[in-house]
């Protein structure tokens, strides 16, 4: 059952399988998070949600980032931890309440599993919690709406029209752009997938 900020059954997904989770991909730069983190300043303040085993957190904090890594999961934030040698805050997306903290949001495919009526208040929170100008960057796999995969995860299977809709509905933007890919999963389902880059 999905509750009106998170789906609790996604959460225990992910908790159940920590370990071969985070074993499934190594720390190495992709090419969304290297064009990213090229926009930004050295040392520039970056909020990770979702970090999973921490792999992305790692090449961040490698290249000089101040990388403050979060998940909902209490067993990859403690997998993450052990990868990063540093504390994971586990919060969930919907108790991020930070005000103006960061240069940066860092959310790989991670948003896609908030329920479709909470996503616009999630994404008013990192709205809220960027500087002027910061960056915002997250993946959602692609569809027409909310649904479960095989292994019992819920995705939001956002549309690019309800996705820029619940963007706009967020806050204010000075830059909203779109790209569409397509990728696996951990499901092992080829799927279509949307990039989105925002500047606050
Ligand atoms: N970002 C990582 C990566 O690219 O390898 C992990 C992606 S994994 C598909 C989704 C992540 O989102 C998991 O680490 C999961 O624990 C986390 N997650 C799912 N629902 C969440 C929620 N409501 N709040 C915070 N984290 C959540």
């Amino acid at each position: 059952m999905t509750t009106d900020a998170h789906d609790p059954a996604t959460l225990a997904f992910y908790d159940a399988e920590a370990v071969p989770y985070a074993a499934r991909r190594a720390a190495e730069g992709t090419w969304a998070l290297d064009g990213f983190l090229t926009r930004l300043g050295l040392g520039a303040r970056i909020l990770e949600l979702g970090c999973g085993g921490g792999q992305d957190a790692a090449v961040m904090v490698a290249a000089g980032f101040d990388v403050t890594p979060t998940d909902g999961s209490p067993g990859l934030a403690e997998v993450a931890e052990r990868r990063l040698g540093r504390p994971v805050r586990v919060m969930r997306f919907d108790e991020l309440d930070d005000v103006a903290a960061y240069d940066a949001v860092w959310a790989n495919a991670c948003l896609l599993h908030v329920p479709e009526d909470a996503l616009s208040d999630v994404l008013r929170r990192v709205h809220t919690a960027l500087v002027p100008g910061g960056l915002f960057q997250a993946s959602f796999k692609a569809g027409s709406g909310g649904g479960r995969d095989s292994l019992g995860r819920y995705y939001n299977f956002p549309s690019a029209a309800s996705l820029e809709a619940a963007y706009r509905a967020a806050g204010p933007w000075t830059v909203l752009e779109f790209t569409a890919s397509s990728g696996g999963g951990y499901d092992g389902v080829q799927r279509d997938w949307l990039l989105v880059s925002a500047s606050k």
